[in-house]
């Protein structure tokens, strides 16, 4: 089942969401370019990966990105999982107003700590104009019960947002899914993000995990807006121009980095 995105329609919406739609234009046309780089608005993604690695993130502006064949491939799994088409802002409404579930995305923003932040979740379940899960999908090779900071950090922030927002997320549970898509069927890919999301909503992600047989770890959060704005506070004086970025201190996060061969910070040089 596709979940449908945010997109533009003419026909008018419910109020709050007339409302939202304004104050995200005001939000989006209030970009200065005054932080790092010059850049006006900071994704919840960079802020993630700057627990990975903050250089990574300098990196990133200095010599651009990167294409590797695990990005790839990961981006492509991530697209079989969840797929999603564009709707617009009445279908969008009409959606995630049902009493009944239903799954729709939208772009997440706000100012935190000085920072103009932004930010796409990959999955939302809905009931009654209330997000009752926000879901991030990471594909791994590795073990999935593995819950890294910047994984755990991307999908807090993603939760504060659509909080501050004005969205009631007085229910809403994050799940950050770490998953070996690779070694899913056809089958198992093509009805994931429903299993995931009625398993998350009955309670009974175990008996998912069991018949994946170790190929998935749902790690489930409560929304906690003191956790999200703390991970943010730790970043945020890198985007201010406050200092330098720091760099890793991990040999191995060092030799699994694209930026390895040409870091001046790298602590895994090719010999
Ligand atoms: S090579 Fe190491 S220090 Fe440099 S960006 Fe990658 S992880 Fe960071």
């Amino acid at each position: 089942m596709s979940q449908g995105r945010q997109g533009v329609s003419r026909a008018p919406p419910a109020p709050f969401w007339t409302d939202l739609r304004r104050r995200e234009k005001e939000f989006l046309d209030s970009g200065r370019g005054e932080f790092r780089h010059s850049a006006s608005f900071v994704s919840v993604s960079s802020i993630a990966e700057q627990f990975y690695c903050e250089y990574k993130v300098e990196n990133g502006f200095l010599l651009g990105e990167i294409p590797t064949e695990a990005k790839d491939l990961g981006t492509a799994l991530h697209d079989e999982l969840v797929p999603t088409e564009e709707i617009g802002e009445e279908e969008f409404v009409r959606l995630v107003s049902r009493r009944e579930p239903s799954y729709a995305v939208l772009r997440v923003w706000g100012t935190v700590g000085g920072l103009r932040i932004v930010g796409m979740p990959d999955h939302i379940v809905w009931a009654e104009g209330r997000p009752l899960w926000l879901v991030e999908l990471k594909t791994t090779r590795g073990d999935p019960t593995s819950l890294w900071e910047d994984q755990e950090n991307q999908v807090r922030i993603y939760g504060l947002l659509l909080d501050l927002m004005g969205l009631d997320c007085s229910r809403l549970g994050l799940a950050l899914v770490r998953i070996k898509a690779e070694e899913l069927s056809d089958e198992e890919r093509r009805t994931w993000v429903a299993e995931v999301s009625t398993a998350l909503q009955s309670g009974k992600v175990g008996d998912l995990e069991s018949r994946l047989g170790g190929r998935m770890k749902v790690h489930q959060l409560r929304h906690d807006r003191r956790a999200a704005v703390g991970a943010i506070m730790s970043k945020s004086d890198y985007w201010l121009g406050k200092r330098e970025p720091t760099s890793s201190t991990s040999v191995g996060k060092c030799r699994a980095c694209e930026y390895s061969s040409a870091c001046p910070k790298s602590l895994s040089k090719p010999a």
